[in-house]
């Protein structure tokens, strides 16, 4: 795969759209992976997240934030 930006060979894909990306076009933006779901044991509602503060990104396209339910 090329870099977006470029015709050298991508090093990484972006973490939010799956673009590749150079070692000098590569961006980083926080990535938060996860959402609310029942606890199995007392139906309570959760909130898990894992947080990736440095995720490759490709700088081009839009992440969006959004406040899961509670
Ligand atoms: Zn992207
Ligand atoms: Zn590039």
């Amino acid at each position: 795969m090329l870099c977006y930006y470029c015709e050298n060979q991508a090093r990484a894909t972006c973490r939010f759209c799956g673009a590749g990306v150079c070692k000098s076009h590569v961006a980083a933006a926080r990535f938060a992976s996860g959402g609310a779901s029942p606890d199995p044991m007392s139906g309570l509602q959760r909130s898990e997240f894992v947080v990736v503060n440095n995720a490759i990104w490709c700088g081009r396209c839009q992440a969006q934030w959004f406040v899961a339910p509670q």
